[in-house]
């Protein structure tokens, strides 16, 4: 997209925030409870577009729900432990309404930078609702926001990751990230090449099952795979209760050996353990684990297909590193997400160039002259919670030094 003239500026009384998802919204509660106007500026339509558009009909919440709640306000007591996706939605729909946040949509931001004569932040947002319609370069779509806070909540999982595989110009069938899959529907009786063993990529393949399509999974590297429960608990609450007295390195390892408990030797069906621990890659390198619901049976009957890495796609299929060559009708790449904090925040060194804070949790939440981060701790929602809360209390005391001088 060509960029724009700037033809609106705005003065926002308060920060401004990027990002109208869990983070976002949390985050501008926060604030508002604490009596501090914001403006929150979202490149989609609605709120939590990923939850909302980019995320496949059978989805529940990975981990229970009690981990999952943001500031203020608790689920709804009839939702099940592992809300829906429609679940989930429905319940951040109700927080940006109960909180008086109301996002301003279609606005995507494309620079934003912090000027230092002013100590003001100037955030660059074009209007995608005009830009589809007007032609390129058209001067009336461009806002320009300036405050003295900027808080960025774009999230983790901002761009999707497609990698360019040899031969893909040559496969004829469908290619397709998963961020655009809805339901195996649409694949009933074909041959679906899934890119990737993450909870997306196991779970796309158990839903092309019940849609008696026939998936192989693709599984180049080593993953963790956990059970969601183990005799009724969420594996998740056992490690946050076993981090309590136990350092992580010795919760990964009673994690590990719970797994082969009750999962068994995964190595047989084609999957390796990393060796590092589950918690450790979680936390450093935001490899989130497998959390099973049901994948590893479809693969044990041979309903689901894994297959090594992919050397190189050809007309019907894709040929593996270890020179098999598999049939396809159709491929999903379900190969992850990407920030996109550098491409728009400009003149900074508060986020690395793979646009995560410099600073690790739980510090990387605060930066200079007034930039702040919400939802970059690869710690989930509870995470984003963590954030918000800090975030918004700073905030509110800068703003309450400021305003009683005034
Ligand atoms: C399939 C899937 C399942 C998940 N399940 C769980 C789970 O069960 N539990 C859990 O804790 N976590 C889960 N996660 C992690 C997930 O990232 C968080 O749940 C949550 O969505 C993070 O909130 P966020 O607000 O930080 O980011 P997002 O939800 O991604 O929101 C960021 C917002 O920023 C907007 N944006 C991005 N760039 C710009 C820009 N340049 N200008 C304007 N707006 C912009 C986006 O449109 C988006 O609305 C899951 C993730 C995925 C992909």
């Amino acid at each position: 997209m060509a960029s724009a003239a700037i033809s609106k500026v705005v003065w926002v009384n308060g920060p401004i925030v990027v990002g109208a998802g869990p983070a976002g919204l949390s985050v501008a509660a926060c604030l508002k409870a604490r009596g501090v106007p914001s403006v929150v500026l979202d490149r989609a339509d609605c709120v939590a577009s990923l939850w909302q558009r980019r995320t496949y009909d059978r989805l529940r919440l990975h981990l229970p729900r009690h981990f999952c709640e943001l500031p203020g306000m608790p689920f709804p007591d009839d939702y099940p432990e592992y809300p829906t996706k429609r679940q989930f939605v429905d319940y951040l729909e109700a927080y940006a309404a109960q909180s008086g946040v109301e996002p301003r949509f279609n606005q995507a931001v494309t620079s934003a930078r912090y000027d230092k004569a002013a100590g003001l932040w100037r955030v660059c947002a074009e209007d995608v609702s005009a830009t589809s319609t007007a032609s390129a370069g058209d001067e009336d779509v461009v806002t320009e926001y300036i405050g003295r806070w900027l808080v960025v909540a774009t999230g983790e999982n901002a761009e999707r990751i497609v990698p360019d595989f040899e031969g893909m110009d040559e496969f004829a069938g469908p290619v397709s990230h998963v961020s655009e899959y809805k339901s195996g529907e649409a694949y009933r009786g074909k041959r679906v090449l899934v890119v990737g063993c993450g909870n997306s990529g196991m779970e796309v393949c158990l839903d092309l099952c019940d849609h008696n399509a026939l998936p192989a999974m693709v599984v180049r590297d080593s993953v963790h795979v956990l059970p969601r429960e183990m005799l009724g608990v969420a594996t998740f609450s056992v490690a946050v209760f076993l981090l309590r007295f136990l350092p992580q390195w010795l919760v990964d390892r009673i994690l590990v050996l719970l797994a082969r408990v009750f999962l068994g030797d995964l190595e047989k069906i084609g999957i390796r353990r990393p060796s590092r621990g589950p918690l450790e890659l979680k936390n450093s390198r935001g490899r989130t684990p497998v959390l099973d619901i049901g994948a590893l049976a479809r693969i044990r009957s041979g309903d689901i297909e894994v297959v090594p890495g992919i050397k190189r796609f050809f007309r019907g299929g894709a040929e593996l590193v270890d020179g098999r060559r598999v049939a396809a009708d159709a491929v999903i790449m379900a190969t992850g997400y990407h920030s996109n904090v550098p491409q728009w925040l400009k003149g900074n060194d508060f986020f690395t160039q793979e646009g995560y804070p410099r600073v690790p949790f739980p510090d990387g939440w605060k930066g200079e002259s007034g930039l702040y981060s919400a939802g970059f701790t690869r710690r989930g929602l509870s995470g984003v919670s963590s954030d918000a809360v800090k975030v918004a209390q700073d905030i509110a005391m800068a703003w309450e030094q400021q305003t009683s001088s005034r």
